[in-house]
């Protein structure tokens, strides 16, 4: 499903970001990528949605090699992986249904089924009543619930999600980590990085700590193993 083979990222003033990364996540699995500030998390996350290119090293996303990628297989690899962010990343004039259509719309799929799938998506996140509003109209968890409809709607079969309950309050947190288990429990693959002990702690995965860019501790049913 998602694999890399020494894998490093050396952003062009010169930082190492990643240091040989080796890596094989399964299909259906969940895991949590922990580690402190500045390790390298959303590096590793942005190389498999091909937000950046590795300095060195291969990684292969549904089989595919995303360095050696023909041009016209990027669309392709790229709705098979839904992104979710810690700030949401909605856009602001568009409404509820617009931002989600708005990812069928880019892939060009058949305006029915943009509005079949788009309320389906809506439906499962609790928000089908709350299509028409805009995004500044609803609350953090509300929004995020937005941004997991807008990752999902073209089923993708890995869902990477940085710090999504970051800027989420407790009980908002877990409702959306239930959501996120829901998704996963669809047959998506989940990579989530967090900085939240007590998720990691209680809805036991697999984790993978990554210190100074590299992988320190890959464990299955895992803690988060860091205080705070
Ligand atoms: P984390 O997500 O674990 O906080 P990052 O992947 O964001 O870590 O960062 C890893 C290292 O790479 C840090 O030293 C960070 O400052 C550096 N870094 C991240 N993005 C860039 C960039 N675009 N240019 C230069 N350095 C970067
Ligand atoms: P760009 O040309 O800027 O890379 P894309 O065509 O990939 O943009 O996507 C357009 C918009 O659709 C993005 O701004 C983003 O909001 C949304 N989007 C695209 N792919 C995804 C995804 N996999 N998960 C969530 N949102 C996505």
């Amino acid at each position: 499903m998602i694999e890399m083979h020494d894998v490093w990222k050396t952003y062009k003033n010169g930082t190492d970001a990643l240091r040989g990364i080796n890596l094989k996540v399964n299909s259906n699995e969940f895991v949590y990528i922990v580690g402190p500030s500045g390790a390298g998390k959303s590096t590793f996350m942005k190389l498999i949605y091909r937000e950046e290119r590795p300095t060195k090293g291969q990684i292969f996303v549904n089989g595919f090699n995303l360095e050696k990628l023909k041009p016209r297989k990027i669309p392709y690899v790229r709705r098979n992986i839904g992104v979710i962010f810690q700030d949401y990343k909605l856009l602001p004039k568009l409404t509820v249904f617009e931002n989600v259509a708005f990812a069928m719309e880019v892939i060009e799929a058949p305006k029915k089924l943009i509005k079949k799938r788009t309320m389906e998506v809506l439906s499962l996140v609790g928000l089908a009543e709350k299509h028409a509003r805009l995004p500044q109209q609803l609350s953090g968890g509300e929004q995020q619930r937005v941004a997991i409809a807008r990752a999902i709607v073209n089923n993708p079969s890995v869902i990477i999600a940085d710090e999504p309950t970051g800027n989420l309050d407790p009980d908002t947190t877990w409702e959306i980590m239930k959501l996120m288990e829901e998704i996963n429990f669809r047959g998506a693959t989940i990579v989530m990085a967090t900085h939240n002990k007590e998720i990691v702690n209680t809805m036991r995965k697999r984790v993978i700590a990554i210190e100074d860019g590299q992988i320190v501790r890959d464990e299955q049913r895992g803690e988060y193993g860091y205080e705070i």
